[in-house]
This record gives C-alpha cells, structure tokens and sequence, in this order.
C-alpha cells in the first residue's frame, strides 16, 4: 500500500507529483501574498486519474486545492499556510482543444487550457470567446468558469458562466458528473452547470466544458476621451449605446490618480491625452459584418461628446499600433499602482446609474481615515465595476498598512449602502468568505452551506473558501 504520498506518486506518474520544495510557482500566489506548504502538487493528465485522486484524498481525509493558471487575485488557488494536510490539485495537463463547431458556433476543450491559446485556435476558425482580461495568457479555462470571470466586454457579452453551455466536472466523491451538452435550451430540471459557476473549487473539478462562440470582430473602433467628471463619463456612455447597442463592446474608465502613478512609475506607457484629466474613457466599438462601417459611429461620439462638453479632449485610434497604445493606458494602471508600494485592491460593484455618487462617498470615507491616502478607482463603466484601489501616499507606507481595516470598512460599508457587491468578478477566494458572510442574510448564508454540505459533505475541496470553514460542520437542523 505505501503511505499517502506513494500512492499518490504512483497514481501519478514522476512528472504527474510534485513535492513543495520543487513546485514554488503553484504554492505561492499571483499577488505574492502567501506561500503555502500543502503535502504536494499533483498534475494529473486524465480524468480517470483525477477520479482516483480524488477517491484518495477523500479516503485518507486530505484536502484539495484546485489550482487552475494561479491568477487569482482573493487566495482562492492556494492554501493558506497553517493548511498543510491538503494537496494543490493542478489540471493543467489537461488542455486539448477538442472540437470547434463552426456551425454552431461553440468550442469543448479541456479546462487546463490557457485563455489566449484557445482564442488563437478559434481565431484561426473566424470565431472568438468574448472574454478578454488582463490575465489572459495564462487564465484557464476551469479557474474562468469557476470565478465565473468577467473582464471588458461582461456588459455586452455577458461573464464566463453565461458562455457555458455544459460541463463536465469531477465530484468530491470521485464520480464524474458528465453534462456537457451544447445546447442554448435545456430546461430539464435545475440548472446545474450553473452552480459550478463561480463555485472557486469548492464543489468539484471542472475537467471540461463547451463554450458559446462568437463569430471574430472584423472592424474595431477605438476612442480614449478626457472628462471632467463620471458623471460626464456616464453621459458619453449613454451616447455610445443609443449610437450603437450591441457594437459597443467596451467602456473602461480610469482617474487621475491611476494615470499619474503610471507615468510616474512606467514612464514608458504614453498617454494619448495632452493632460491628465479627471478620467479617462475608453471607448471601443467592433463588429464582424463587413456591412457595416463603425468610423461615422465613432466620429459622431466624439463630436458630441465635446459639444456638449462631456469630454474635453478626445483621440480616436488610426491603427492597431495607436489602438493598442490606448488599450497600454488602461491595462498598465494595475502595474503602475503595484510598483508604487502598498496597496489595497476592492473589487466591487454599484448600480451603474450610482457609480458618480459611490465613488464620491467611499473616497470621502477613506480620506477620514487618512487624508492622504491615493484613492484610484478604475474600471468597466457599463457594468458598474469599479476597482476601487488604495494606494500608500510616498510618506506613511507603513501608517497606511496599519489601517487596512479601516479602509476596507470604510469602503465595505459605502458597497452595502449602495446595495453592491463586495466581490464583483475576482470572488471571495479565501480573503473575503468572513466579510461575505457579514452581509449575507441568514438565509443565503444558510442556502450556500445547505449547498456545499449537499455536494461535499466531508468538506475536502477548498474548505474555507465560499464558505466560511465553521460552517462547514455537519448542518444542526
Ligand atoms: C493582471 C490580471 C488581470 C485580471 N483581470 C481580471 C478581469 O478583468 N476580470 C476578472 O474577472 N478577473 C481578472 N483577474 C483575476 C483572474 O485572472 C481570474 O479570476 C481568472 O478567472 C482566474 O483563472 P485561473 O485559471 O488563473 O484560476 P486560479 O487563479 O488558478 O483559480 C481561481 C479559483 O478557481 C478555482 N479553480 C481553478 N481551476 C479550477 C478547475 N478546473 N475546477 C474547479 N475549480 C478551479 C481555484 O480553486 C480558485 O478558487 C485578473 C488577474 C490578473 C493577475
């Protein structure tokens, strides 16, 4: 028989097991925040091999981390230190694209395949995943579906779990729940692609899915303006959507503070603008209809805009090079921030029509917490999600560590005035269960551990994620 670790070794194969000394990049976070020392890394390569694992862990009680690209950004992907009866189950093994419909327009493959080479391989077919984040070179398709991700088109095109048409998932048990229909209809009973949908791991292993396509972008637009205010910013937005519905693929608006702590940190990154404005807007409309021409659509926004002085200033893109430059300013905010020093990230979201007013209040609660802090929200306009970030001004790193509490109140208790939520696309991961758990009602609360009791009683995938570990205990009554 072997202990658990030589059965694991010979289950997996040399390059399947990985001891923690040789397997830093899977224990340590994409943030750098913890590094873990769970028993191993296991890499197993199918999912008959996963289902043996899985049976394994549960017979000798070990607890399992799914681990899917390791981008996370809320502790979801690694243990916590003092968990070290757990092993970090890794499916990147399992990454073959398997079959692309173009008729019908959807993909299977395997959940260990990365974002980015899947939408090359569908590229190439005239079909793309609408889903693009920062992250995507090494996102999973798995750790998508199961934070259910967002990213810049979410308003139009809907979070990952809305491109799921079915899934195939290995359960706590080590059963294989197989239900990956391609079908858009399908009301025969709940829903239950759907629970494994933002579940962060904690209800089985997503090994496969089929995904909902979308014929590739074949004109793209693209707009960076200046405004005064968000308020503007909503009005030019408001314009973009009657000028265009369903072409307006992205709306990502920036502040001041986020742009001056890029230049500063990443002077290399321009900006397009002659100033830095109170925010910028991002503006991107794409089609794939040859039929239609998006350059009067853009022209007329821009015109608009600056008569009737929503914008100050505005550059529209002559090309890809010019394109991608405006896109540099938006997605090297978050690198700007980190090279700056301490910060503190809220991924949070308020009606849009309440984000001027939102923003307002939580920067006022925060600077009465410490009045020079650097408060830099940034984000997707058109869905409300604004990433709230806090950054230590250059003199008090340390007074602005010490306050962390305070600010995340400070910013929580603006959330929930403004009936938001306090995890918009990044989840709860194993940072903010408790948080969470203080404002969710009884019964939610008592709904998702009915759930994960259902699911996996013995609570061995991610415990203490989703579900706070002391509700994790056989349900009293
Ligand atoms: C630069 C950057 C930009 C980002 N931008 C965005 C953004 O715009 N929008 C957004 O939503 N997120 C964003 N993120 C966060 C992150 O990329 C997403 O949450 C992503 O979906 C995580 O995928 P992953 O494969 O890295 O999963 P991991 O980080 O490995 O895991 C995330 C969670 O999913 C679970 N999991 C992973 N794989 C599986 C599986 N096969 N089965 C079951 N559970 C699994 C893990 O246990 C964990 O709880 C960003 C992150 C970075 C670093």
């Amino acid at each position: 028989m072997g202990t658990f670790t030589e059965q694991l070794e010979s289950l997996l194969g040399e390059s399947g097991w990985l001891n923690t000394e040789s397997a830093a990049k899977y224990t340590t976070d994409w943030l750098k925040l913890t590094q873990s020392q769970p028993l191993g890394v296991a890499r197993p390569a199918t999912v008959e091999v996963l289902c043996s694992l899985v049976q394994l862990c549960q017979e000798n009680a070990v607890q399992i981390v799914p681990q899917g690209g390791n981008t996370g950004l809320v502790l979801g992907s690694v243990p916590t230190p003092a968990e070290r009866s757990c092993i970090i189950v890794s499916i990147e093994r399992m990454n073959a694209i398997e079959h692309i419909d173009t008729i019908g327009c959807t993909v299977t493959v395997q959940a260990g395949a990365v974002l980015e080479q899947l939408q090359c391989a569908i590229g190439d077919a005239g079909l793309t995943l609408p889903l693009h984040l920062g992250s995507g070179g090494s996102a999973q398709i798995g750790g998508l579906i199961s934070t259910n991700a967002g990213g810049y088109h979410a308003h139009r095109d809907g979070m990952m779990g809305d491109r799921v048409l079915g899934l195939d998932v290995v359960l706590p048990n080590g059963q294989i729940w197989s239900g990956n229909r391609a079908l858009i209809k399908d009301n025969a009973g709940y829903d239950l692609k759907r629970l494994f949908c933002g579940a962060e791991g904690t209800l089985g292993i997503v090994t496969r899915a089929t995904l909902r396509l979308e014929p590739l972008p074949t004109s793209t637009e693209t707009l960076l303006l200046a405004c005064n205010s968000l308020a503007d910013a909503l009005n030019v937005l408001r314009c973009a959507q009657s000028l265009a519905g369903p072409l307006l693929s992205a709306a990502e608006f920036m502040h001041s503070a986020g742009i001056s702590l890029l230049q500063q940190q990443c002077p290399q990154v321009n900006n397009p603008l002659d100033t830095i404005p109170p925010y910028a807007l991002l503006i991107e409309f794409t089609s794939s209809s040859d039929m239609l021409n998006l350059q009067p659509i853009v022209e007329r926004l821009l015109e608009q805009s600056l008569e009737k002085q929503w914008a100050i200033d505005g550059v529209v893109a002559g090309n890809e090079s010019q394109r991608k430059a405006l896109w540099q300013l938006r997605e090297e905010i978050p690198e700007g921030q980190r090279l700056h020093g301490p910060q503190l990230k809220h991924d949070v979201s308020v009606p849009v029509a309440s984000l001027p007013e939102f923003i307002d209040v939580a920067t006022k609660a925060c600077h009465s917490v410490m009045n020079s802090v650097l408060v830099n929200p940034f984000g997707h306009l058109a869905d409300g999600n604004v990433h709230f970030n806090l950054s230590a001004p250059i003199d008090a790193p340390d007074e602005f560590v010490a306050l962390k509490q305070e600010f995340n109140t400070a910013v929580y208790d603006a959330v929930v005035g403004f009936n938001g939520s306090i995890a918009a696309e990044h989840g709860l991961g194993r940072n903010k269960v408790s948080l969470a758990d203080q404002t969710r009602s009884q019964t939610e609360r008592l709904l998702m551990k009915k759930i994960k009791q259902a699911i996996d009683p013995n609570s061995i995938m991610n415990r203490g994620v989703i579900v706070a570990p002391s509700d994790e205990d056989p349900i009293k009554g």
